[in-house]
């Protein structure tokens, strides 16, 4: 229950219009539980209506997408685009294809994407699509196709100034590329900075690929330092996932001095007590699109167990889950804690259960939220879109420098705005508050209501 009578009366209208959008729920609760701190500093939002406004999308876009596969047999999935929030700049966010996307997941991305956004010091309003496709076990040619009907219908809502979405679940280079390659052909026109997460050769950004992974340990890493004087050095890390966001954030807590000892994808994860030898995960997820379990084929030492959820417990100091939402419960949790980690730090979008981020901050774990500590993604996107704005292309020094810079950025502006409103440390708290003061105060400014 919310302190404040006109936050209850905003939830209770968010469910009461959508009674099955859990996801959408559990999001929109967290940002207002923060919120509740300082809403009677702010009488000015409920003169405007600002929290109404901030919780229901500005547009949301769906489409049938039929794509034939290599059997000439036509399948019919269904695309959607949520344009949640375009006070601070053109809406920005990810695509996800995978059989889980619905509206009410799309719907708790887009509204996280909001504040995440923000958080980054960057123009970009927030969004996010995708589709219930599933990429997995498709040929090139079968993505390809799906792509491209996808892009015929999506093309017309997006825009370097209007819309520019990037990859997430399922939406790697391949698909970016595709995307790409059918947005210019109807239109075209060649805009570079409709997509991001694009090849190098045509107008994408170095350490893109890596940003999301590696921007999560530079925020990590600053959380260690200042609020426990600690480091990467010596550690042991567990990291969930094998995707994108997993495989660079496991290169870069090496490169700080870790030792990630597990990773993992939907059917199970792997164990490796040496520390997790990269150049094998990169060859089996990126070369051959293939399955973690294949690991513990090839490194002497390495067990593989099946069950995703078992590789939290393996006692580690740092916790980063980089797969999906609502992966960590409280159980799993108090399990983490048990086992004596210090930190945990969200790759994945909304990875803890709110149960769990509690059991988390009662056991005095660190513990960064999703909407700071990934960041780094969409940041390097904006980064992206500075350059093909330019016509330029930055070093990956150069990118990574920036990065990093943000990141260390994001974590003081989070830190300090939990300070300041009575929460020190409380990550989620300052996250909430710190992304929300800022696109609030354009809203009104704006004077969109
Ligand atoms: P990828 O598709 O590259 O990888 C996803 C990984 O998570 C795979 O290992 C996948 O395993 C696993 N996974 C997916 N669904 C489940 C599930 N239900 N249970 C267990 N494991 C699962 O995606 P990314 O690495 O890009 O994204 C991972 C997370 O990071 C997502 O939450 C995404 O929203 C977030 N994120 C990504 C950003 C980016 O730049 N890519 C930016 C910011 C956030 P399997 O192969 O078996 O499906």
């Amino acid at each position: 229950m919310l302190k404040s009578e006109y936050l209850q009366r905003v939830y209770t209208q968010v469910i009461t219009r959508d009674p099955d959008q859990r996801e959408f729920h559990q999001a929109v609760l967290e940002v207002l539980e923060s919120l509740d701190r300082i809403i009677d500093k702010h009488p000015e939002y409920e003169n405007h209506g600002i929290i109404e406004t901030f919780v229901e999308p500005e547009r949301m876009i769906a489409f049938r997408v039929p794509w034939v596969d290599d059997q000439g047999r036509t399948h019919v999935n269904r695309g959607y685009r949520v344009q949640f929030n375009s006070a601070i700049g053109p809406y920005k966010g990810g695509l996800r294809f995978h059989p889980t996307v619905n509206l009410s997941i799309l719907k708790f991305l887009g509204f996280e994407q909001i504040l995440k956004n923000s958080l980054t010091g960057l123009p970009m309003g927030g969004a996010k699509g995708g589709s219930d496709f599933d990429p997995k076990g498709k040929s090139d040619n079968e993505v390809m196709r799906f792509c491209q009907s996808f892009m015929t219908e999506l093309n017309r809502h997006i825009g370097q100034f209007v819309d520019v979405p990037a990859g997430d679940i399922g939406v790697g280079g391949r698909e970016i590329g595709y995307l790409f390659g059918q947005y210019r052909r109807v239109r075209g026109s060649y805009d570079a900075g409709v997509l991001t997460g694009k090849g190098l050769s045509f107008g994408g950004s170095l350490a893109r690929t890596e940003a999301t992974g590696y921007g999560l340990c530079y925020l990590t890493a600053e959380m260690l330092k200042c609020m426990k004087n600690d480091s990467f050095e010596g550690k042991t890390v567990v990291i969930s996932g094998s995707g994108n966001v997993a495989i660079f954030a496991t290169e870069k807590a090496t490169q700080l001095g870790g030792k990630v000892v597990a990773l993992s994808d939907s059917n199970g994860y792997i164990h490796d007590p040496n520390g997790i030898n990269l150049d094998v995960v990169k060859d089996i997820k990126l070369n051959l699109r293939g399955r973690i379990k294949e690991y513990a084929d090839r490194v002497p030492g390495s067990t593989y167990h099946e069950g995703f959820r078992g590789i939290w417990t393996i006692p580690c100091d740092i916790a980063l889950p980089c797969a999906t939402q609502n992966e960590i419960d409280g159980e799993t949790a108090k399990i983490i804690v048990k086992n004596g980690a210090m930190a945990v730090a969200e790759g994945a979008n909304m990875p803890c259960r709110p149960e769990a981020t509690q059991v988390f901050q009662d056991a005095g774990l660190l513990s960064a939220p999703a909407k700071a500590a990934n960041a780094g993604g969409v940041a390097t996107s904006g980064l992206e879109m500075s350059q093909n704005s330019m016509r330029y292309a930055w070093t990956f020094e150069e990118v990574d420098r920036r990065l990093k810079e943000i990141m260390v950025n994001i974590f003081h502006n989070i830190y300090d705005a939990s300070v300041e409103c009575d929460a020190p440390g409380d990550l989620v708290v300052g996250a909430n508050i710190a992304g929300f003061l800022k696109v609030a105060g354009v809203m009104l400014a704006q004077g969109l209501i």
